[in-house]
């Protein structure tokens, strides 16, 4: 197949095009490059650098391509807070430019990464794709936008999309992983802490409603979710939108994953109790039901190979 990827050059858009080019698809990665790495792409893949508010770019972008899959996008909450101009702008509006662009190309097929900050702080614990969606923040509001967006394109435009809420993602698939500026994920700030003496990890409050007062995620290898968008592409039917959630329905505290890398890594984890961060809900553990049911996928990595693969990744990548 021909796709497109936007957001190619990121953590988990390079980890899918990898995926793809091994299976033999032509894939282009449209990317502008802002949190992306240009050599995190396959160089079996055509890169093209373009902002999701350049029209043209992406009319161009989508020449001769038959599905979409969609990665760019900002996605860091508190950033979100701080400044929603820019979550709304590249999020919902740099989307609906692409889905228009997508209308004009009679490209009708695409895969969307959502994500479970869609759900805000769930009533019910594991959370399945009809829990109400509250998002507390504008990031997780403008990727809900879009989501609902797709769900009107699929109506009035006969589009198929299939839109997957990540939960917790993790891992690395050899030299691609997470190299986030800041880095603000929990698994590579613990391996920081093993890495560097001076950096000691910080955990964000200790009295939550849980086994042991840390919050509790779901996490999930990002080889795991990659297979999961390679099999959307498959089951992409026109006219209808699929929401799926993608986790392990397992959840890990904090200092279960602390305890996963001690015992990784051989090595003790300097830990320090600090506040509690702004907009952190105490429980995010999914059901993958649905997305096992519509997409034949089942996730097969533990949070031991998670920590493994990301800490072989970071010792590398220092
Ligand atoms: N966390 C932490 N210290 C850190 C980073 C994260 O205690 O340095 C906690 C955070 O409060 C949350 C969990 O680890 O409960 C996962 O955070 P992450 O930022 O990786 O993902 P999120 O669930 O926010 O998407």
């Amino acid at each position: 197949m021909k796709i497109l990827v936007t957001g190619g050059a990121g953590y988990i858009g390079s980890v899918v095009v990898a995926d793809l080019i091994k299976l033999g698809h032509q894939v282009k990665v449209f990317d502008d490059l802002s949190t992306g790495h240009e050599d995190a792409i396959d160089p079996a893949a055509t890169f093209i650098n373009g902002s999701m508010l350049d029209k043209l770019a992406l009319a161009s972008a989508l020449h001769n391509c038959e599905a979409v899959i969609h990665f760019a996008a900002k996605s860091l909450v508190g950033e979100s807070v701080t400044n929603p101009e820019l979550y709304w702008n590249t999020n919902l509006i740099g989307t609906k430019n692409l889905l228009t662009a997508m209308v004009q190309a009679d490209v009708r097929k695409i895969v969307f990464s959502s994500t479970a900050a869609v759900y805000g702080d769930p009533l019910s614990s594991p959370i399945t794709e009809t829990a109400q969606t509250i998002p507390k923040s504008p990031y997780g509001e403008s990727k809900l936008a879009v989501d609902d967006l797709l769900s009107e394109f699929c109506q009035s435009e006969k589009f198929a999309a299939i839109s997957l809420r990540y939960f917790n993602v993790a891992g690395a698939v050899g030299n691609l992983g997470e190299r986030h500026s800041p880095e603000t994920h929990l698994i590579p700030n613990i391996l920081s802490a093993v890495l560097n003496s001076e950096h000691i990890f910080e955990i964000y409050g200790d009295s939550w409603p849980t086994k042991d007062g840390t919050c509790i995620r779901d996490y999930i290898h990002v080889a795991d979710l990659s297979v999961a968008h390679v099999k959307a592409l498959t089951k992409l039917t026109h006219g209808t939108h699929h929401i799926l959630n993608l986790g392990t329905e397992t959840g890990s505290s904090v200092l279960d994953v602390v305890a996963a890398v001690e015992a990784v890594t051989g090595k003790k984890v300097e830990t320090q109790i600090s506040s509690p961060r702004d907009g952190d809900p105490a429980i995010l553990v999914t059901s993958n039901k649905l997305a096992k049911e519509i997409l034949g996928w089942e996730p097969v990595y533990d949070l031991p190979k998670i920590v493994e693969d990301a800490y072989e990744f970071m010792k590398a990548n220092r």
